[in-house]
């Protein structure tokens, strides 16, 4: 008799037996495939994960296989490892873990029928690559010393440095070798560019793009090809970081600090942090590139206080002769009234390049008209019914929407307590700053981009194009335009309301302030005309704004290493956050407060529990949301006590309404 154990896409900690038909026995080298399993009341894909003569169950009980499905090679060694690291890691369920990281297209009974490719990458003409610079040859000749075997790289290069032509050449030799090549970036929409010069570089690869935009044949059949290993490189999204490659011999991070790796439900992954695990357990050569790195990398490679586990290789040159970094200037406003938020410094700028032809960016981070619509007569405000949050309005299509929570509603002609017809929207977003530019610069084209105007990947292209093709003089956008973009006749970057962050709550705001005003200001003069970046604000004297004005990231990172330690955050701690939200806050409070005093927390003394409290936006769609933070100096000892706690907390009766998630290593407070 052969029992077969399945790994299913349920939330529990546990394998299902199944029994194997007689005529159809299975070998150890079916372990890995797909089968097709009764679960309840119809069938379910699982996968085969072992192969036993004994179960703990009634034989008598267990139903049996229907079908193993052997369209597929077996899921290799490595690719359950990977899963099971991330199970114990992140405290989710195998099952779910394994079946979740597949493309849909594979966990269903009936996929939907495949159909043609449309989307081609568009080819870029094939080019001869370029001479590496010095800086560029060093980085890589470090890299090529270190032989095989497992080896984690930062590659710290100011942007328009050649970050991207160093991961060229690594992908040019690890293909040489014969070893598929993992690329991972952060949002593929932003990345095109990078997709179609890969493309161009390596046109008999096999390049394969993996991302969730596609559709589900695609990333079906995308995924299969990395599996069969006719795609040498996959480029992807966080999600590819589960990609099986049989010969897997190089992983990029490109943009590594990005918060777009961390995944934001179900299981709440880093796919920066997954990819390292990957690394080192297939012996491979792992690179993080960034102009900005996170701070927790930097620590690995820069840290004076530890030893570095990673190797830190920095590119401190733009790449294309002359092409300098650009001027950075801060704009004290309080010594001046701003002009619908603009001072007079930044729109002469403005008005010199509008002469001079070249384009300008005005960098806000906030979309939307105005944050709130407010009357002045009696206070009202635009609140959403379902979260503590304004809603936001937006003009452009006469509507109030809540960011949260995605509710909506029309804008109303007077006040609805008082009836005063005089409703003002307060503050500023991007779409108020366009009109006000639009008054300022009538005779100028202006281009507002941000996530309401390049919802889907065709409009970013499209809005992508107009910039190129210099169809705008103007740019109004949000960090959307930060990221991976070259325009050549960009000279001018203007930042505003910028300060807000240095002195947010989250003490990892300054942090992400400075990759945005750096990645923006790396938008500024990359081709031959110089740049020229404006930073309005009201701190000029604040050292994050200091170590900006010289491109000195370095100094940034120390200093906030420096203030992290003494406040005893990561990456000096590691945290676990568990959130539990309901309709009531004292049912998320107390379901936290008994997850709290679990009697064996005492024999963990390296982990300290902190007090139940709400969280920062204490409500969203209408459930009452709270958290209860878990720290401690060793991971190990975090890790222990969670593999413990988590059982548990599944164990932690609740009403029935309540839901609570455990996150490690969260990004969000
Ligand atoms: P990063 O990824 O660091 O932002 P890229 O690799 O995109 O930088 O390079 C920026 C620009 O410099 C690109 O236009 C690229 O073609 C060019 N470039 C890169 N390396 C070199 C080089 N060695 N010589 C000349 N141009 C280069
Ligand atoms: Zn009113
Ligand atoms: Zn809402």
């Amino acid at each position: 008799m052969q029992i077969a154990r399945v790994a299913l896409d349920v939330p529990l900690h546990r394998f299902f037996d199944y029994l194997v038909p007689d005529g159809e026995p299975l070998s150890a080298s079916d372990i890995g495939r797909r089968v097709r399993v009764p679960f309840g009341t119809r069938s379910r894909i699982g996968i085969l994960v072992d192969l036993s003569t004994a179960s703990d169950f009634p034989v008598a009980q267990l139903k049996a296989i229907e079908a193993v499905l052997r369209d597929l090679p077996a899921l290799p060694p490595e690719w359950f490892r990977l899963s099971e690291f991330c199970a114990a890691y992140y405290q989710a369920p195998l099952g779910e873990v394994m079946l979740s990281t597949l493309p849909a297209g594979l966990r269903r009974i009936d996929p939907p029928a495949a159909r043609s490719q449309r989307r081609v990458t568009k080819l870029l003409p094939p080019q001869d690559p370029p001479e590496l610079t010095a800086e560029q040859q060093t980085a890589l000749a470090t890299m090529a010393d270190a032989g095989t075997g497992f080896k984690a790289y930062l590659l710290h290069g100011v942007t328009g440095s050649g970050k991207t032509e160093v991961y060229l050449r690594l992908v040019e030799r690890a293909l040489a070798a014969g070893r598929q090549v993992l690329l991972l970036v952060p949002e593929i929409n932003l990345t095109p560019q990078l997709e179609a010069r890969v493309a161009a570089r390596f046109p008999n690869a096999g390049l394969v793009s993996l991302h969730s935009e596609l559709s589900e044949a695609a990333r079906t059949r995308n995924w299969r090809a990395a599996l069969a290993g006719s795609a040498r490189i996959v480029l992807g999204t966080r999600l590819a970081v589960f990609t099986p490659m049989p010969d897997l011999g190089l992983i990029v991070v490109d943009e590594e600090h990005d918060a777009s790796f961390k995944q934001q439900d179900g299981m709440r992954y880093s796919a920066r942090d997954v990819a390292v695990f990957r690394a080192r357990e297939r012996g491979v050569a792992i690179v993080l590139g960034s102009a900005t790195p996170s701070l927790e990398s930097w620590a690995n490679a820069a840290d004076p206080r530890t030893p570095a586990r990673y190797t830190l290789l920095t590119l401190h040159e733009r790449a294309v002769a002359n092409a300098r970094l650009p001027l950075v200037q801060r704009i004290d406003t309080r010594l001046e009234k701003l002009q619908d938020g603009l001072s007079g410094a930044l729109l002469l700028a403005i008005e010199k390049r509008l002469a001079r032809g070249e384009q300008s960016l005005v960098f806000l981070n906030r979309r939307g008209y105005a944050p709130v619509l407010a009357c002045p007569c009696c206070g009202w405000i635009s609140h959403c019914t379902r979260c503590a949050a304004n809603l936001v309005l937006h003009l452009a299509d006469a509507r109030l929407r809540c960011h949260h929570c995605g509710f909506e509603s029309r804008v109303p002609k007077a006040c609805p307590t008082c009836g005063n017809q005089d409703i003002q929207p307060f503050g500023r977003g991007t779409q108020r700053l366009e009109e006000v530019l639009t008054v300022r610069f009538p005779q100028a084209r202006i281009l507002r981009v941000d996530r309401d105007s390049a919802k889907s990947r065709k409009q970013w292209e499209l809005l992508v194009e107009q910039i190129h093709g210099g169809a705008a003089d103007i740019l109004v956008g949000t960090q959307m335009l930060a990221k991976g973009h070259d325009f050549p006749k960009l000279t001018l970057v203007g930042a505003l309301g910028a300060d807000a962050a240095l002195f947010a709550a989250d003490w990892r705001a300054p942090e992400r302030l400075f990759a945005q005003l750096m990645q923006v200001a790396g938008r500024a003069g990359r081709a031959e005309l110089p740049g020229e970046v404006l930073i309005q604000t009201e701190y000029p004297e604040h050292p994050l704004y200091a170590a900006l004005v010289r491109h000195d990231y370095p100094a940034f990172a120390n200093e906030q290493l420096r203030e992290r330690e003494q406040a005893g955050f990561p990456p000096y701690t590691f945290q676990a956050m568990l959130r539990a939200e309901s309709p009531k806050m004292a049912d998320a409070l107390a379901f936290l407060a008994t997850a709290r005093a679990w009697p064996q927390a005492g024999g963990h003394a390296d982990v300290m529990l902190y007090d139940p409290v709400p969280m920062r936006l204490a409500r969203r769609a209408n459930f009452e949301r709270a958290q209860l933070l878990v720290e401690s100096p060793s991971r190990r000892a975090l890790q222990a006590f969670l593999g413990e706690w988590g059982s548990a907390l599944a164990a932690i009766k609740a009403p029935s309404r309540l839901r609570w998630h455990l996150e490690v290593d969260p990004l969000e407070f």
